[in-house]
Formats: structure tokens, C-alpha cells, sequence
């Protein structure tokens, strides 16, 4: 019965994204903290756009992604333009809902390698159609990836014991993806070095759907579709607590 949640199931495919750059593809040295060269800075506010989409959609999606300065109090800050007449290109994040190519984000300032006329993340399956859950799991998740977030299950903590062909088998079936890309998005592990994380928390935003069948062990997780404790405190802990002022 997990195999229909699977095949319902879209997964992000940030690996996927051609601006995705291991830290040391970039440049930088291969053993920083890649939550570390992805960091935007302590007090940083990021600025929203969308490069299209209808208004009441895009207040859909900044009513869900508030979530991760008001629900943290953590210092960094979202500031949506919507129906502002801004450009764009002046945003720090530029979001497209493109469908039919999945859902993705460039890692922290990351984006700032975009050039300023692309998106720097695509919401592929949101619509106003789409139930509260699955907005939420979608919306929060690619928005942990725009803070510096990676994948929950490269988490170097701890080993998930893959049924790797099971796994690629239902990807390919459900997700259509290539061996290469299921490889990249559901087998990489960061070196402990490259991030900056605790153990590995099943209840994470940033952790993919697993059925039991997909592990040798039996481990499993279900869709996450709030921030899990652990995923505001990893957020606070790298962005600082926001001051409060006056009270
Ligand atoms: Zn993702």
C-alpha cells in the first residue's frame, strides 16, 4: 500500500537542477560545510518574486513558506513581491511554475550564480488545486533548499540500508527518471565534513517519502508535510535567533 503513496508521490529533483555545484565543483574547498558555502548570512532578507503565475497563487505559496521565519524566529527574513511591479530580476529568488519538469530550488546563494533573468526554483505541480498537504510538503521543502537545506536522506549521520534496486525500479516507473538521476537524488551521502546537521531526523521537511520496501531495514518515513523540531532548530542554529526589540 506504501507503493501507492510512492506512485502518487512527486519527488523534488534538486540534484537534477544544472545549477546544483558540490562545493568543491565550485571551487571552494571540497571540506567546508557545504550548509556553510550555501549560508546566506545571519539577518540576511531574502527578496520573493515570481517570474509568473496568478496572484492568488503566489500568496499561496509565501502563506506556506512564512512558515520558516515565523514558526524558527530565526534571523533571516522573506520578503514577497507580489503585485508589486518590481522586476524580477532584482530578487534574490525567482520562482516559476513551470509543470511537467518537476520541483526544485538552487541550494542557499547558490542562486546568486543564476543569471538574473532565470529562475533560481520551480514549483512544478503547484496549483490552487493542490491539496493544503502536499502545498506544504512541496513549498516548505523547496524552500529549506533556498535557505541552504540539503536532503534529509544524504544526511552522513547515518546510512540508510537502500533496496537500491527496488528503488530505482520504482522511480523509474513513477518518477521517470534516469539511473543516473535516481543515483544522484536518492543514493549521494555528504562527507560529515561538508554539513552542518545533527542525526538524521525521519520527520524532516527535507527528508523524502520512504516506503519500508525500499530498505533492507525496514526504515521507513512518511510524507512530511511541516517543519519538524529538528529542522527549526538545525535553522536557528545556523541563521541566529532574530532580535526582538522592545518587549
Ligand atoms: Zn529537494
Amino acid at each position: 500500500m506504501s507503493d501507492t503513496n510512492i506512485h502518487d508521490h512527486r519527488f523534488c529533483s534538486c540534484m537534477e537542477d544544472a545549477g546544483f555545484q558540490p562545493p568543491s565543483a565550485n571551487g571552494l574547498n571540497a571540506r567546508a560545510a557545504l550548509l556553510n558555502a550555501a549560508f546566506w548570512g545571519r539577518g540576511v532578507k531574502l527578496r520573493v518574486s515570481f517570474m509568473e503565475g496568478a496572484t492568488d497563487l503566489k500568496r499561496r505559496v509565501a502563506a506556506i513558506a512564512r512558515a520558516w521565519p515565523d514558526e524558527t524566529g530565526a534571523n533571516f527574513g522573506l520578503e514577497f513581491w507580489i503585485d508589486n511591479h518590481l522586476d524580477p530580476a532584482a530578487a534574490d529568488i525567482r520562482i516559476t511554475f513551470t509543470p511537467g519538469i518537476g520541483s526544485f530550488s538552487r541550494l542557499g546563494r547558490f542562486a546568486q550564480a543564476v543569471d538574473r533573468t532565470q529562475r533560481t526554483m520551480n514549483l512544478g505541480w503547484m496549483t490552487m488545486a493542490l491539496p493544503e498537504p502536499d502545498a506544504r510538503a512541496v513549498v516548505l521543502h523547496e524552500f529549506g533548499h533556498a535557505l541552504g537545506l540539503v536532503h534529509e536522506h544524504m544526511n552522513p549521520a547515518k546510512a540508510i540500508q537502500w533496496n537500491k534496486e527496488r528503488v530505482r525500479a520504482d522511480m523509474r516507473a513513477s518518477q521517470g527518471w534516469s539511473d543516473e538521476k535516481i543515483d544522484a537524488n536518492m543514493f549521494h551521502r555528504y562527507d560529515k565534513s561538508e554539513v552542518f546537521n545533527t542525526d538524521v531526523d525521519p520527520t524532516s521537511i527535507m527528508m523524502y517519502p520512504i516506503p519500508p520496501e525500499w530498505t533492507q531495514d525496514g526504515f521507513t518515513v512518511g510524507e512530511n508535510t511541516q517543519l519538524s523540531a529538528m529542522d527549526k532548530a538545525l535553522i536557528v542554529k545556523a541563521y541566529g535567533k532574530r532580535p526582538v526589540f522592545g518587549g
